[in-house]
Protein backbone atom coordinates (compact mmCIF):
# COMPACT_ATOMS: atom_id res chain seq x y z
CA UNK A 1 0.00 0.00 0.00
CA UNK A 2 2.41 2.24 1.00
CA UNK A 3 5.02 2.14 -2.07
CA UNK A 4 2.79 4.40 -3.92
CA UNK A 5 2.75 7.26 -1.68
CA UNK A 6 6.12 8.98 -1.49
CA UNK A 7 6.37 10.26 2.33
CA UNK A 8 7.65 14.19 2.94
CA UNK A 9 8.95 15.57 6.11
CA UNK A 10 10.21 18.96 7.55
CA UNK A 11 11.26 19.27 10.91
CA UNK A 12 11.61 22.52 13.15
CA UNK A 13 13.93 21.41 16.20
CA UNK A 14 13.99 23.69 19.27
CA UNK A 15 17.04 23.60 20.98
CA UNK A 16 17.60 25.95 24.48
CA UNK A 17 20.80 27.58 24.30
CA UNK A 18 23.04 26.62 27.48
CA UNK A 19 22.92 30.15 28.38
CA UNK A 20 23.06 30.76 33.10
CA UNK A 21 20.49 34.00 32.29
CA UNK A 22 17.38 34.33 29.75
CA UNK A 23 17.32 35.80 26.54
CA UNK A 24 16.33 39.48 27.28
CA UNK A 25 16.68 39.20 31.12
CA UNK A 26 19.02 38.68 33.88
CA UNK A 27 17.44 35.62 35.53
CA UNK A 28 18.50 32.23 35.84
CA UNK A 29 17.77 29.47 33.66
CA UNK A 30 18.21 26.78 35.98
CA UNK A 31 16.40 23.77 35.63
CA UNK A 32 14.27 22.25 38.14
CA UNK A 33 14.14 25.24 41.06
CA UNK A 34 10.39 25.59 42.58
CA UNK A 35 8.26 27.20 40.51
CA UNK A 36 8.10 31.59 39.78
CA UNK A 37 11.56 31.85 41.61
CA UNK A 38 13.42 32.27 38.22
CA UNK A 39 11.26 34.63 36.55
CA UNK A 40 12.15 38.50 37.02
CA UNK A 41 9.78 41.57 35.39
CA UNK A 42 10.71 40.82 31.99
CA UNK A 43 9.63 37.49 32.25
CA UNK A 44 6.10 38.10 33.85
CA UNK A 45 5.59 40.93 31.64
CA UNK A 46 5.13 43.41 33.48
CA UNK A 47 4.76 47.01 31.68
CA UNK A 48 6.87 49.32 31.42
CA UNK A 49 9.90 46.98 31.73
CA UNK A 50 12.49 46.43 28.36
CA UNK A 51 14.09 43.83 26.88
CA UNK A 52 17.62 43.46 26.88
CA UNK A 53 19.58 40.72 24.31
CA UNK A 54 21.90 38.69 25.98
CA UNK A 55 25.18 38.83 23.33
CA UNK A 56 26.05 34.91 24.43
CA UNK A 57 22.94 33.56 22.14
CA UNK A 58 23.78 35.64 19.13
CA UNK A 59 27.32 33.91 19.51
CA UNK A 60 25.65 30.30 19.89
CA UNK A 61 23.37 31.05 16.79
CA UNK A 62 26.32 31.93 14.97
CA UNK A 63 27.98 29.01 16.04
CA UNK A 64 25.64 26.97 14.75
CA UNK A 65 25.20 28.49 11.10
CA UNK A 66 28.65 28.22 10.71
CA UNK A 67 28.62 24.67 11.39
CA UNK A 68 26.27 23.94 9.26
CA UNK A 69 27.87 25.93 5.91
CA UNK A 70 24.85 28.48 6.34
CA UNK A 71 24.59 32.03 6.08
CA UNK A 72 25.02 34.20 8.84
CA UNK A 73 22.46 37.18 8.60
CA UNK A 74 24.52 40.96 8.79
CA UNK A 75 21.14 42.25 10.39
CA UNK A 76 18.38 40.13 11.87
CA UNK A 77 14.91 41.37 13.45
CA UNK A 78 13.03 40.50 16.57
CA UNK A 79 9.24 40.47 15.60
CA UNK A 80 6.64 39.77 18.13
CA UNK A 81 4.55 36.84 17.47
CA UNK A 82 0.99 37.60 19.00
CA UNK A 83 -1.47 34.96 20.69
CA UNK A 84 -2.86 34.31 23.67
CA UNK A 85 -1.91 31.63 26.47
CA UNK A 86 -1.79 31.48 30.27
CA UNK A 87 1.65 30.44 30.09
CA UNK A 88 2.77 34.12 28.06
CA UNK A 89 1.87 37.08 30.10
CA UNK A 90 3.12 39.36 27.54
CA UNK A 91 0.52 38.43 25.09
CA UNK A 92 3.20 37.80 22.91
CA UNK A 93 6.58 35.62 22.08
CA UNK A 94 8.95 37.81 20.65
CA UNK A 95 10.87 35.62 17.89
CA UNK A 96 12.74 36.37 14.69
CA UNK A 97 10.48 36.43 11.87
CA UNK A 98 11.26 37.95 8.34
CA UNK A 99 14.79 38.19 8.91
CA UNK A 100 16.31 35.43 10.89
CA UNK A 101 19.86 35.17 12.52
CA UNK A 102 20.60 31.90 10.42
CA UNK A 103 19.76 30.84 6.44
CA UNK A 104 20.68 28.55 3.96
CA UNK A 105 22.32 26.05 5.83
CA UNK A 106 23.00 21.96 5.36
CA UNK A 107 23.43 18.67 7.20
CA UNK A 108 24.32 15.20 5.70
CA UNK A 109 22.40 12.00 6.76
CA UNK A 110 22.82 8.93 5.42
CA UNK A 111 19.92 7.51 3.81
CA UNK A 112 18.71 3.84 3.40
CA UNK A 113 21.18 2.68 0.90
CA UNK A 114 24.05 3.78 3.06
CA UNK A 115 24.68 6.85 0.82
CA UNK A 116 25.00 10.30 1.75
CA UNK A 117 21.63 12.66 1.63
CA UNK A 118 22.13 16.75 1.99
CA UNK A 119 19.11 17.81 4.25
CA UNK A 120 18.15 21.72 3.49
CA UNK A 121 18.44 23.73 6.57
CA UNK A 122 15.80 26.77 6.28
CA UNK A 123 16.63 28.71 8.57
CA UNK A 124 17.58 29.15 12.25
CA UNK A 125 16.09 31.76 14.66
CA UNK A 126 16.20 32.66 18.04
CA UNK A 127 12.97 33.07 20.07
CA UNK A 128 12.02 33.11 23.86
CA UNK A 129 10.40 30.33 25.56
CA UNK A 130 6.73 30.13 27.31
CA UNK A 131 6.27 29.41 30.30
CA UNK A 132 4.59 26.02 31.64
CA UNK A 133 0.59 25.13 32.90
CA UNK A 134 1.27 22.71 35.59
CA UNK A 135 -2.04 20.32 36.03
CA UNK A 136 -0.40 17.69 38.21
CA UNK A 137 -1.04 17.65 41.61
CA UNK A 138 -4.21 20.33 41.74
CA UNK A 139 -7.62 19.62 42.05
CA UNK A 140 -9.87 22.28 40.47
CA UNK A 141 -7.04 24.87 39.25
CA UNK A 142 -4.01 24.97 36.66
CA UNK A 143 -0.90 26.54 37.90
CA UNK A 144 1.46 28.65 35.95
CA UNK A 145 5.30 28.20 36.15
CA UNK A 146 7.04 31.12 34.37
CA UNK A 147 10.85 29.77 35.51
CA UNK A 148 10.97 28.80 31.63
CA UNK A 149 9.43 31.95 30.21
CA UNK A 150 12.29 33.89 28.42
CA UNK A 151 14.79 30.79 28.69
CA UNK A 152 16.63 31.19 25.02
CA UNK A 153 15.69 28.64 22.15
CA UNK A 154 17.06 28.36 18.99
CA UNK A 155 14.75 27.28 16.29
CA UNK A 156 16.29 25.58 13.49
CA UNK A 157 14.05 24.56 10.67
CA UNK A 158 14.59 22.11 7.66
CA UNK A 159 13.35 21.58 3.88
CA UNK A 160 10.67 19.63 3.66
CA UNK A 161 13.84 16.80 2.34
CA UNK A 162 13.12 14.49 4.60
CA UNK A 163 11.22 10.86 2.96
CA UNK A 164 11.09 8.44 5.92
CA UNK A 165 10.48 8.45 10.09
CA UNK A 166 13.88 6.54 9.77
CA UNK A 167 15.34 10.18 8.23
CA UNK A 168 13.56 12.32 10.31
CA UNK A 169 15.21 10.64 13.19
CA UNK A 170 18.60 10.37 11.79
CA UNK A 171 18.58 14.07 11.11
CA UNK A 172 17.69 14.90 14.46
CA UNK A 173 20.28 12.77 16.14
CA UNK A 174 22.60 14.50 14.07
CA UNK A 175 21.90 18.09 14.92
CA UNK A 176 21.46 16.90 18.41
CA UNK A 177 25.01 15.30 18.73
CA UNK A 178 25.95 19.03 16.77
CA UNK A 179 24.35 21.31 19.44
CA UNK A 180 26.23 19.10 22.42
CA UNK A 181 29.52 19.07 20.05
CA UNK A 182 28.95 23.17 20.01
CA UNK A 183 28.37 23.59 23.83
CA UNK A 184 25.37 25.04 22.61
CA UNK A 185 22.50 23.29 24.42
CA UNK A 186 23.02 20.33 26.15
CA UNK A 187 20.21 18.48 24.43
CA UNK A 188 18.24 17.07 27.31
CA UNK A 189 15.09 15.72 26.22
CA UNK A 190 14.01 14.46 29.42
CA UNK A 191 14.29 17.88 30.67
CA UNK A 192 12.62 19.69 27.35
CA UNK A 193 15.62 21.11 26.44
CA UNK A 194 15.46 19.52 22.85
CA UNK A 195 12.31 18.43 21.17
CA UNK A 196 10.85 18.80 17.63
CA UNK A 197 7.67 19.32 15.40
CA UNK A 198 7.18 17.06 12.63
CA UNK A 199 5.27 18.44 9.71
CA UNK A 200 4.10 15.00 7.68
CA UNK A 201 2.47 14.73 4.22
CA UNK A 202 2.29 12.16 1.85
CA UNK A 203 1.73 12.76 -2.18
CA UNK A 204 1.46 10.14 -4.96
CA UNK A 205 4.73 9.02 -6.12
CA UNK A 206 5.99 11.34 -9.35
CA UNK A 207 3.31 14.17 -8.30
CA UNK A 208 5.48 17.59 -7.85
CA UNK A 209 3.11 19.99 -5.71
CA UNK A 210 3.48 18.99 -1.76
CA UNK A 211 0.82 17.37 -0.15
CA UNK A 212 -1.08 18.75 2.91
CA UNK A 213 0.61 18.23 5.85
CA UNK A 214 -0.33 18.24 9.34
CA UNK A 215 2.14 19.34 12.38
CA UNK A 216 3.15 16.72 15.44
CA UNK A 217 3.89 18.88 17.94
CA UNK A 218 6.50 18.76 20.67
CA UNK A 219 8.19 15.43 20.50
CA UNK A 220 10.70 15.11 23.15
CA UNK A 221 12.20 11.59 21.91
CA UNK A 222 13.57 10.15 18.87
CA UNK A 223 11.53 7.08 19.47
CA UNK A 224 8.32 9.24 20.10
CA UNK A 225 9.32 11.22 16.95
CA UNK A 226 9.55 7.63 14.26
CA UNK A 227 6.37 6.21 16.24
CA UNK A 228 4.10 9.12 16.01
CA UNK A 229 5.67 10.13 12.06
CA UNK A 230 4.67 6.28 11.36
CA UNK A 231 1.59 6.60 13.05
CA UNK A 232 0.82 9.65 10.86
CA UNK A 233 1.81 8.39 7.44
CA UNK A 234 -0.58 5.58 7.64
CA UNK A 235 -3.49 7.98 9.15
CA UNK A 236 -2.91 9.87 6.18
CA UNK A 237 -2.34 7.26 3.72
CA UNK A 238 -5.80 5.31 4.87
CA UNK A 239 -7.36 8.56 4.94
CA UNK A 240 -6.67 9.19 1.08
CA UNK A 241 -7.64 5.80 0.33
CA UNK A 242 -10.68 5.81 1.58
CA UNK A 243 -11.77 9.12 -0.48
CA UNK A 244 -11.23 11.49 2.67
CA UNK A 245 -9.14 14.64 2.38
CA UNK A 246 -6.31 15.08 5.06
CA UNK A 247 -6.67 18.53 6.74
CA UNK A 248 -3.92 21.30 7.85
CA UNK A 249 -3.81 21.24 11.32
CA UNK A 250 -1.85 20.53 14.74
CA UNK A 251 -1.82 17.39 16.11
CA UNK A 252 -0.39 15.69 19.52
CA UNK A 253 0.82 12.45 19.73
CA UNK A 254 0.10 10.49 22.61
CA UNK A 255 3.03 7.80 23.37
CA UNK A 256 0.54 5.51 25.46
CA UNK A 257 -2.07 4.78 22.67
CA UNK A 258 0.76 5.40 19.84
CA UNK A 259 -1.43 7.29 18.19
CA UNK A 260 -1.42 11.19 17.31
CA UNK A 261 -4.97 13.72 17.78
CA UNK A 262 -6.21 16.68 16.50
CA UNK A 263 -5.29 19.53 18.51
CA UNK A 264 -6.38 22.52 16.87
CA UNK A 265 -6.95 23.90 12.80
CA UNK A 266 -3.78 25.00 11.53
CA UNK A 267 -3.09 28.64 12.43
CA UNK A 268 -2.06 30.96 9.37
CA UNK A 269 1.55 33.21 9.96
CA UNK A 270 -1.44 36.35 9.82
CA UNK A 271 -3.35 34.80 12.54
CA UNK A 272 -0.01 35.96 14.32
CA UNK A 273 0.03 39.61 13.57
CA UNK A 274 4.00 39.51 13.27
CA UNK A 275 5.78 43.12 13.26
CA UNK A 276 9.12 44.43 14.45
CA UNK A 277 9.33 44.86 18.50
CA UNK A 278 9.59 48.16 19.17
CA UNK A 279 11.60 47.47 22.44
CA UNK A 280 14.52 45.99 20.73
CA UNK A 281 16.95 47.25 18.24
CA UNK A 282 18.23 45.04 15.09
CA UNK A 283 20.76 42.72 15.65
CA UNK A 284 23.84 43.84 13.83
CA UNK A 285 26.91 41.19 13.26
CA UNK A 286 29.84 42.62 11.38
CA UNK A 287 32.58 40.18 9.91
CA UNK A 288 35.24 40.69 13.13
CA UNK A 289 32.30 38.64 15.19
CA UNK A 290 32.02 35.89 12.47
CA UNK A 291 35.33 35.24 12.54
CA UNK A 292 35.98 35.67 16.20
CA UNK A 293 33.04 32.61 16.24
CA UNK A 294 34.56 30.57 13.65
CA UNK A 295 38.05 30.09 15.40
CA UNK A 296 35.89 29.04 18.38
CA UNK A 297 34.71 25.75 16.16
CA UNK A 298 35.57 22.39 17.45
CA UNK A 299 36.51 19.33 15.50
CA UNK A 300 33.00 18.86 14.04
CA UNK A 301 31.33 15.30 14.34
CA UNK A 302 31.45 14.64 10.07
CA UNK A 303 34.99 15.65 10.49
CA UNK A 304 35.52 13.59 13.63
CA UNK A 305 34.34 10.53 11.74
CA UNK A 306 35.90 10.66 8.59
CA UNK A 307 39.31 11.57 11.02
CA UNK A 308 38.65 8.21 12.78
CA UNK A 309 38.40 6.07 9.83
CA UNK A 310 41.34 7.31 8.52
CA UNK A 311 43.79 7.38 11.06
CA UNK A 312 42.52 4.64 13.21
CA UNK A 313 41.41 2.53 10.61
CA UNK A 314 37.68 1.81 12.14
CA UNK A 315 34.65 0.86 10.10
CA UNK A 316 32.27 3.63 8.98
CA UNK A 317 29.83 2.63 11.59
CA UNK A 318 32.01 1.78 14.40
CA UNK A 319 33.27 5.24 13.71
CA UNK A 320 29.32 6.52 13.53
CA UNK A 321 29.25 5.28 16.80
CA UNK A 322 32.18 6.34 18.74
CA UNK A 323 31.67 10.30 17.22
CA UNK A 324 27.96 10.39 18.47
CA UNK A 325 29.58 12.84 21.42
CA UNK A 326 32.29 14.74 22.02
CA UNK A 327 32.52 12.88 25.44
CA UNK A 328 33.01 9.65 23.87
CA UNK A 329 35.18 10.27 20.92
CA UNK A 330 37.51 11.65 23.66
CA UNK A 331 37.19 8.86 25.73
CA UNK A 332 38.16 6.71 22.67
CA UNK A 333 41.29 8.08 21.99
CA UNK A 334 42.37 8.56 25.59
CA UNK A 335 42.45 4.83 25.66
CA UNK A 336 43.94 4.24 22.04
CA UNK A 337 46.19 6.79 23.14
CA UNK A 338 46.97 4.74 26.91
CA UNK A 339 47.03 1.19 25.43
CA UNK A 340 49.10 -1.12 23.40
CA UNK A 341 46.57 -3.10 22.54
CA UNK A 342 44.92 -2.89 18.87
CA UNK A 343 42.77 -0.07 17.99
CA UNK A 344 39.99 -2.68 16.74
CA UNK A 345 39.98 -4.27 20.04
CA UNK A 346 39.63 -0.82 21.54
CA UNK A 347 36.83 0.37 19.29
CA UNK A 348 35.01 -3.31 20.13
CA UNK A 349 35.61 -3.34 23.74
CA UNK A 350 34.21 0.37 24.11
CA UNK A 351 31.04 -0.27 21.33
CA UNK A 352 30.31 -3.50 22.99
CA UNK A 353 31.34 -3.87 26.42
CA UNK A 354 31.66 -0.10 27.98
CA UNK A 355 28.48 1.13 26.06
CA UNK A 356 26.42 -1.50 26.52
CA UNK A 357 26.96 -1.48 30.23
CA UNK A 358 26.63 2.37 30.18
CA UNK A 359 23.18 1.69 28.40
CA UNK A 360 22.08 -0.87 31.17
CA UNK A 361 22.74 1.61 33.81
CA UNK A 362 21.54 4.69 32.49
CA UNK A 363 24.86 6.50 32.76
CA UNK A 364 26.46 9.55 30.70
CA UNK A 365 30.12 8.63 28.96
CA UNK A 366 31.07 10.98 31.52
CA UNK A 367 29.79 8.93 34.45
CA UNK A 368 31.71 5.59 33.67
CA UNK A 369 33.06 4.09 36.79
CA UNK A 370 35.94 2.54 34.16
CA UNK A 371 38.39 5.49 33.28
CA UNK A 372 40.02 5.52 29.97
CA UNK A 373 43.26 4.76 31.73
CA UNK A 374 41.54 2.03 33.90
CA UNK A 375 40.44 0.34 30.80
CA UNK A 376 43.29 0.86 28.20
CA UNK A 377 45.31 -1.00 31.53
CA UNK A 378 42.73 -4.39 31.22
CA UNK A 379 43.22 -4.10 27.35
CA UNK A 380 47.10 -4.05 27.89
CA UNK A 381 46.78 -7.29 29.78
CA UNK A 382 44.86 -8.87 26.25
CA UNK A 383 47.43 -7.55 24.50
CA UNK A 384 50.48 -9.37 26.60
CA UNK A 385 48.38 -12.37 26.49
CA UNK A 386 48.14 -12.22 30.46
CA UNK A 387 43.94 -13.34 29.63
CA UNK A 388 41.81 -13.70 27.06
CA UNK A 389 39.47 -11.52 25.33
CA UNK A 390 36.48 -13.76 26.97
CA UNK A 391 38.22 -13.45 30.53
CA UNK A 392 38.65 -9.73 29.78
CA UNK A 393 34.79 -9.57 29.87
CA UNK A 394 34.63 -10.67 33.26
CA UNK A 395 37.74 -8.38 34.61
CA UNK A 396 35.73 -5.59 32.87
CA UNK A 397 32.48 -6.15 34.72
CA UNK A 398 34.50 -6.35 38.68
CA UNK A 399 36.12 -3.14 37.15
CA UNK A 400 32.69 -1.70 36.45
CA UNK A 401 31.48 -3.25 40.35
CA UNK A 402 34.49 -1.01 41.90
CA UNK A 403 36.37 -4.08 42.53
CA UNK A 404 39.96 -2.08 41.65
CA UNK A 405 42.18 -2.10 38.45
CA UNK A 406 42.69 -4.80 36.04
CA UNK A 407 45.78 -6.03 37.64
CA UNK A 408 44.14 -6.08 41.09
CA UNK A 409 41.14 -8.21 39.80
CA UNK A 410 43.29 -10.62 37.63
CA UNK A 411 45.47 -11.21 40.82
CA UNK A 412 42.85 -11.44 43.18
CA UNK A 413 40.67 -14.17 41.34
CA UNK A 414 43.30 -15.84 39.71
CA UNK A 415 42.98 -15.28 36.11
CA UNK A 416 45.66 -15.22 34.79
CA UNK A 417 45.76 -16.95 31.37
CA UNK A 418 47.17 -20.64 31.47
CA UNK A 419 49.78 -20.78 28.64
CA UNK A 420 52.18 -22.89 29.51
CA UNK A 421 51.85 -25.60 26.75
CA UNK A 422 52.36 -28.39 29.17
CA UNK A 423 49.59 -27.53 31.10
CA UNK A 424 47.30 -27.27 28.05
CA UNK A 425 48.05 -29.99 26.84
CA UNK A 426 48.06 -32.23 29.80
CA UNK A 427 43.79 -30.74 29.97
CA UNK A 428 43.81 -31.47 26.03
CA UNK A 429 44.68 -35.06 26.73
CA UNK A 430 42.15 -35.74 29.60
CA UNK A 431 39.95 -34.28 27.06
CA UNK A 432 40.77 -36.60 23.98
CA UNK A 433 40.64 -39.83 26.50
CA UNK A 434 37.17 -38.83 27.68
CA UNK A 435 35.55 -38.07 24.50
CA UNK A 436 36.33 -41.21 21.83
CA UNK A 437 32.82 -41.18 20.53
CA UNK A 438 33.90 -37.46 19.13
CA UNK A 439 37.30 -38.26 18.20
CA UNK A 440 36.50 -40.70 15.57
CA UNK A 441 34.15 -38.53 14.03
CA UNK A 442 36.21 -35.67 13.79
CA UNK A 443 38.82 -38.06 12.11
CA UNK A 444 36.18 -39.32 9.57
CA UNK A 445 35.78 -35.70 8.69
CA UNK A 446 33.54 -33.90 10.89
CA UNK A 447 36.31 -30.77 11.27
CA UNK A 448 33.45 -28.30 12.92
CA UNK A 449 33.63 -30.88 16.23
CA UNK A 450 36.94 -28.56 17.14
CA UNK A 451 34.76 -26.15 18.68
CA UNK A 452 33.21 -29.05 20.78
CA UNK A 453 36.78 -29.70 22.13
CA UNK A 454 37.88 -26.32 22.37
CA UNK A 455 34.64 -25.33 24.84
CA UNK A 456 35.65 -29.16 26.40
CA UNK A 457 39.17 -27.79 27.19
CA UNK A 458 38.09 -24.10 27.96
CA UNK A 459 35.50 -25.73 30.56
CA UNK A 460 38.16 -27.67 31.97
CA UNK A 461 40.21 -24.75 32.48
CA UNK A 462 37.59 -22.32 33.92
CA UNK A 463 38.52 -20.20 30.42
CA UNK A 464 41.85 -19.44 31.54
CA UNK A 465 43.68 -21.82 28.57
CA UNK A 466 44.74 -19.34 26.04
CA UNK A 467 42.58 -19.77 23.20
CA UNK A 468 45.41 -19.62 20.42
CA UNK A 469 47.51 -22.28 22.00
CA UNK A 470 44.23 -24.30 22.36
CA UNK A 471 43.24 -24.53 19.15
CA UNK A 472 46.73 -25.38 17.98
CA UNK A 473 47.49 -27.99 20.07
CA UNK A 474 43.91 -29.89 19.58
CA UNK A 475 44.88 -29.91 15.99
CA UNK A 476 47.94 -31.31 16.25
CA UNK A 477 47.02 -33.79 18.64
CA UNK A 478 43.90 -35.15 16.98
CA UNK A 479 45.45 -35.20 13.09
P1 LIG B 1 4.95 27.35 9.38
O1 LIG B 1 5.20 28.78 9.12
O2 LIG B 1 3.52 26.99 9.37
O3 LIG B 1 5.67 26.79 10.54
P2 LIG B 1 6.80 26.66 7.29
O4 LIG B 1 6.49 26.89 5.87
O5 LIG B 1 7.75 27.54 7.96
O6 LIG B 1 5.44 26.59 8.06
O7 LIG B 1 7.29 25.18 7.42
C1 LIG B 1 7.49 24.56 8.63
C2 LIG B 1 8.08 23.19 8.39
O8 LIG B 1 7.17 22.40 7.64
C3 LIG B 1 9.34 23.19 7.59
O9 LIG B 1 10.25 22.28 8.20
C4 LIG B 1 8.94 22.72 6.22
O10 LIG B 1 9.98 21.99 5.60
C5 LIG B 1 7.80 21.79 6.54
N1 LIG B 1 6.80 21.65 5.49
C6 LIG B 1 6.19 22.65 4.78
N2 LIG B 1 5.30 22.15 3.92
C7 LIG B 1 5.30 20.79 4.10
C8 LIG B 1 4.58 19.71 3.50
N3 LIG B 1 3.64 19.90 2.59
N4 LIG B 1 4.86 18.45 3.93
C9 LIG B 1 5.78 18.24 4.88
N5 LIG B 1 6.48 19.21 5.46
C10 LIG B 1 6.25 20.47 5.09
MG1 LIG C 1 6.16 26.48 12.54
Amino acid sequence: MSSSWEVVIGLEVHAQLATRSKIFSGASTAYGAEPNTQACLVDLGYPGVLPVLNEEVVRMATKFGLAVNATIARRSVFARKNYFYPDLPKGYQISQYELPIVEHGELFIIDADGNDKRIGITRAHLEEDAGKSIHEGLAKSSGIDLNRAGTPLLEIVSEPDLRSAKEAVAYMRKIHALVRYLGISDGNMQEGSFRCDANVSVRPRGQEELGTRSELKNLNSFRFVEKAINFEIERQIELIEDGGEVVQETRLYDSDKDETRSMRSKEEANDYRYFPDPDLLPVEIDAAFVDAVRETLPELPDAKQQRFIKEYGLRVDDADILTNSRALADYFEAVVAATQGKTQGVANFVIGDLLGALNRDGFDIEQSPVTASDLAGLLDRIKDNTISGKIAKEVFDAMWAGEGTADDIIEARGLRQITDSSAIESVIDQVIAANPGQVAEYKAGKDKLIGFFVGQVMKETGGKANPGQVNKILKEKLS
